[in-house]
C-alpha cells in the first residue's frame, strides 16, 4: 500500500500544471502548486501516507460537513431540512444568480456556501464566538487533533476581500431565511474555513463518517450513524459542486472539497482518505488530487456504484 500511494503521488504530482491555486482569497494564493499528499485510514485499522501528508492547508469547503454535523446534532433533522434543502444546484459553489427563482431552501444546499452560511445559524450557542468554538471543538475530537487552530492569516484575508459571501448572506437575510446578524454569522463561517488541518486530519474525520459515527479504534459512537448517513449522502450528489457527477463517474464515493486544495474522501464501510494539491480544475476541486483518488479508486475498486 506504501508503494502504491508513492506511485500514485509520483504519477498524479504533474497534472498541478492542469490547474492553478486560488487566487480569490489573496493569502491562498501564497501556497505552493506542486504540493500533493495523500493519508489513508484503513480499513485493517491502519494508516499508510505519501507526499506532502503532514503539509498544512485550511480546510475551507471541507468544513462543511462539520457545520452540517454540529447543526444536526445541535438542533435536529428537521431544523436543518426546513432551513436548506439536499438538492444538488448544479452551480458554483459560491454562486449567487438566484434572480430566475426566490432564494428558498429548495433550491440550495449544505455543500454550497449559501446553504452552509444558513445552517451556522442553527449551531447552539450564546455568541457566534461560542458557536464557532463548538464547531472546532468537534473537528478536533473527530481529527483526534487537539492542535487544530485557525489560520490567522488566512481568516483575515478572506474576511478582508469576501464580499460574495456577503451579499449571500444579505440576500439569505433579505429573503427571510436567517434573522441574526449578518456579519457575525460570516465571521463564524470565514473562521471555519480557515481551520488549519493536514491529509491526516481529513481522512480520520472521513473514517468516522465511513463507519457511520464509530471512531474506529476506540469504537466510541461519536454521533448518530443517522446523521453520518445523512453527510455522506449529501457529499456524494453536492460533495464536489458542480463537478459532483463527473467525480461520481470517475472515482465514485462521497468526498468534498475545498479551494485550499483539500478533498476528504469518505468509503462507507472501509476507510477515510485525507488528499492536499492545492492547484484547482475550473469548479474549485484539487486537480491531482481527484486524479490521485480516481487511481487509487479503480486500483483498490472503492466505487460504490
Ligand atoms: N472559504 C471559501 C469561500 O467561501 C470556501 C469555498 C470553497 O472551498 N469552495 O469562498
Amino acid at each position: 500500500m506504501y508503494e502504491l500511494l508513492k506511485r500514485i503521488v509520483a504519477d498524479c504530482a504533474p497534472s498541478a500544471s492542469l490547474g492553478h491555486v486560488a487566487t480569490y482569497i489573496p493569502e491562498l494564493a501564497n501556497v505552493d502548486p506542486n504540493k500533493l499528499g495523500i493519508y489513508v485510514s484503513s480499513e485493517d485499522g491502519k494508516q499508510y501516507f505519501a507526499g506532502d501528508h503532514l503539509e498544512p492547508f485550511t480546510m475551507q469547503s471541507v468544513v462543511k460537513p462539520l457545520i452540517l454535523l454540529q447543526a444536526l446534532m445541535d438542533s435536529g433533522e428537521d431544523a436543518v431540512r426546513t432551513l436548506v434543502g439536499v438538492e444538488a444546484t448544479g452551480k458554483p459553489f459560491d454562486a449567487f444568480n438566484y434572480s430566475d427563482q426566490a432564494l428558498n431552501s429548495a433550491n440550495i444546499n449544505p455543500m454550497i456556501n449559501t446553504g452552509a452560511i444558513a445552517l451556522c445559524t442553527l449551531i447552539h450557542g450564546e455568541t457566534y464566538e461560542e458557536k464557532f468554538s463548538r464547531l472546532l471543538a468537534l473537528a478536533r475530537k473527530l481529527a483526534g487533533n487537539p492542535e487544530l487552530n485557525v489560520d490567522h492569516a488566512v481568516y483575515v484575508s478572506e474576511k478582508k476581500t469576501g464580499n460574495k459571501n456577503r451579499a449571500l448572506g444579505y440576500m439569505l437575510t433579505a429573503y427571510g431565511m436567517i434573522t441574526d446578524p449578518v456579519e457575525e454569522i460570516l465571521d463564524c463561517y470565514f473562521r471555519a474555513c480557515s481551520i488549519s488541518v493536514n491529509c491526516r486530519d481529513l481522512a480520520r474525520i472521513a473514517h468516522i463518517f465511513a463507519n457511520h459515527g464509530i471512531h474506529p479504534e476506540t469504537w466510541e459512537q461519536m454521533f448518530p450513524a443517522t446523521y453520518a448517513k445523512y453527510v455522506n449522502a449529501t457529499l456524494a450528489t453536492c460533495g464536489m459542486y458542480d463537478g459532483s457527477g463527473e467525480f461520481a463517474l470517475a472515482v465514485g464515493f462521497p468526498a468534498k472539497s475545498g479551494v485550499g486544495g483539500g478533498i476528504m474522501g469518505v468509503i462507507p464501510h472501509r476507510m477515510g482518505i485525507g488528499v492536499f494539491a492545492p492547484a484547482l480544475d475550473k469548479h474549485g476541486n484539487s486537480v491531482a488530487g481527484v486524479q490521485a483518488l480516481a487511481k487509487l479508486s479503480q486500483i483498490l475498486d472503492l466505487s460504490i456504484y
